[in-house]
């Protein structure tokens, strides 16, 4: 079924107020995109982005499972609410694997910040190591089974992103070949998890897209946008990947 594409920028631990002119120069080049446009940013800058880029999807970068309470340093839900986030990255493989996040605190937080009205990308990848062996499409399948919410409330705005970790900002791609077989057994699971509105859920690619290589990554089936970090920095990075994304058929 036809999917209008996402692409989402990823600014990880980066971004001052300096900055807040390129966010600025992505909303402004991004209002005609004949797809979804997004940015997650520091949580610092959250509130001034969407300040300063009205009406631009603004989001988090990981959210806690908890409403509030005593965990100190991470944000809650209504916290990015309240700051004017309307998205959140939860499950990225740098925290996966420098906070030590499970699948199951991935759903936790997947499920929280649903439940809260954020739309959420989900992050799953195989490191090298497994790709090598070759159990990259086994080992994403059960991570991305254990990571899937429970059921979503009413209008949730639900996406996976497939990223396979020596790709991201390494400049390596997988093949076009190995990406499609990803995101078909993706596509399954979704399907088995939720029936047909699996068949509504963006699968995005993420990991070292830049525009060189996003016209292809996009032309690839059931891959429905893509999560960006090093080149979501700069609009004269960033924009083309949207164009590209834009000009794709639905
Ligand atoms: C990411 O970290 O989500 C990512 C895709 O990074 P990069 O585009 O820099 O590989």
């Amino acid at each position: 079924m036809a999917r209008r594409k996402l692409v989402a920028g990823n600014w990880k631990m980066h971004g001052l107020a300096a900055d807040l002119a390129e966010v600025v120069a992505i909303a402004e080049g991004s209002r005609t995109a004949n797809c979804d446009v997004a940015l997650c940013l520091p949580a610092t800058l959250i509130e001034r982005a969407v300040r300063a880029a009205s009406g631009f999807a603004i989001g988090g970068q990981d959210v806690h499972q908890a409403g509030q309470g005593a965990h100190t340093g991470c944000i809650s839900a209504a916290m990015l609410i309240d700051a004017g986030a309307r998205h959140t990255i939860v499950g990225h493989s740098e925290r996966r694997a420098a906070q030590g996040e499970t699948d199951a605190d991935v759903r936790a937080k997947a499920e929280t910040a649903l439940a809260a009205g954020l739309a959420v990308i989900v992050c799953v990848g195989e490191s090298d190591a497994v790709r090598e062996q070759g159990g990259a499409v086994e080992t994403v399948s059960a991570q991305l089974d254990a990571s899937l919410p429970a059921s979503f409330p009413a209008g949730a705005r639900f996406s996976v992103a497939y990223e396979p970790i020596w790709a991201i900002g390494t400049g390596k791609i997988p093949s076009t070949a190995d990406i499609a077989e990803m995101h078909a057994a993706l596509r399954g699971r979704l399907m088995a998890a939720f029936g047909e509105t699996g068949s509504d859920i963006r699968i995005l690619y993420g990991g070292s897209v830049k525009a060189s290589n996003a016209t292809d990554i996009f032309a690839v089936p059931d891959v429905d946008g893509a999560l960006v970090g090093g080149a979501s920095l700069k609009s004269a990075d960033f924009l083309p990947i949207v164009e590209a994304a834009s000009c794709v058929d639905e």
